[in-house]
């Protein structure tokens, strides 16, 4: 088993306890713990898989909250920094569809510092890289940066999720798919939303973003298309891998279940080069993994639904 190191953010969502009002109606909250790159962290390690998170959160009470929460999921927190500033804040909505809405409120998350004696760590192992915060500045994007550059110099296989967030790129888009090419690039992985496909390649034909982003270096390509699954893209083919039936309450974590469980997959290979070579088992990883994205999206919160090896297996 190899290990999968998830950098990026993590944070509280307060998540708006009336379902179908929105944040300017909303009243009551939950406290959950969030963020898309340690979301992903906990569905690997939920499946069995062996993952370790890299972010920062405050040195407060919320910050205690979320790293105990990785830590009881079975996430090496190892790496994981804390610094003075509050931990990020996220307010989330729930339409009635199960759809959401976002307000970001940031914090301790972007003073991740880089640590030179991690280095070393990334050698036959996978990078994961969530963008939701990561590119927006700060010693965090550093950070990223830097073991992104360390990753690729060890061969490390390299997954790269943008995680676009309308609210936080607000007429900067375009430095926003700026900052994510160099990464796309030099990716064996990629997970899109059909919204962020459309976004990065300036298509709206998905089988024309597939070239573009496939064009940019991008090896693999999986595009989450909720209820209607995944369009899975190679440099040999591209299809549609139906995910399976369910009745959702709040797709929140349906994506990064999906890209956890696929990493967890590809994780356990002796020779990532497979999902490259072998379209079959690369088909029916991401089967797989539109079922953990669908089991997700039948509970409410992110972490909570995350499916175990045994709701996977049945
Ligand atoms: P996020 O909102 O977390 O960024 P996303 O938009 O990337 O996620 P989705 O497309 O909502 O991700 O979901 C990921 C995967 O989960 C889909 O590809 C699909 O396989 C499965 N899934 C999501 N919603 C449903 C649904 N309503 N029914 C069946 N499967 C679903």
């Amino acid at each position: 088993m190899n290990k999968v190191y998830c950098i990026g953010e993590l944070l509280i969502d307060f998540v708006a306890e009336k379902q179908g009002s929105d944040l300017s109606k909303a009243t009551n909250f939950t406290k959950k713990a969030g963020g898309a790159p340690a979301n992903v962290a906990c569905a690997i390690s939920k499946l069995g898989g062996e993952s370790f998170f890299i972010g920062c959160v405050g040195k407060d009470p919320f910050g205690t909250f979320l790293l105990t929460i990785l830590e009881e999921h079975g996430v090496d927190i190892s790496m994981a920094q804390r610094s003075s500033t509050f931990t990020t804040l996220a307010f989330v909505s729930l339409a009635e569809d199960g759809e959401r809405d976002f307000v970001f409120s940031r914090g301790a998350d972007k003073e991740l510092q880089y640590n030179s004696e991690y280095r070393n760590k990334f050698k036959g192992n996978i990078l994961h890289l969530g963008a939701a915060t990561a590119l927006l500045g700060g010693s965090l994007e550093d950070a990223y940066k830097h073991y992104f550059f360390d990753a690729l110099s060890q061969g490390a296989f390299i997954c790269f999720d943008p995680n676009f967030r309308g609210d936080l790129w607000k007429g900067k888009e375009n430095l926003f798919i700026e900052k994510c090419l160099p990464y796309i690039e030099k990716s064996d992985l990629c997970k899109f939303s059909m919204e962020e496909a459309q976004l990065l390649s300036g298509k709206e034909d998905l089988n024309e973003a597939c070239d573009f982003l496939h064009n940019v270096g991008a090896k693999v390509i999986t595009i989450t298309l909720g209820g209607d699954g995944t369009l899975l893209s190679t440099s040999k083919s591209k299809k549609n891998i139906p995910s399976i039936k369910v009745s959702p309450v709040d797709t929140t974590g349906a994506g990064d279940a999906f890209i956890g469980c696929l990493l967890q997959q590809i994780s356990a290979l002796a020779d990532f080069k497979t999902i490259f070579n072998d379209e079959s088992i690369l088909t029916n990883m991401v089967l797989m993994a539109n079922k953990a994205g669908a089991i997700t999206t039948t509970n409410y919160g992110a972490i909570e639904s995350l499916p175990n090896l045994n709701q996977l297996q049945h």
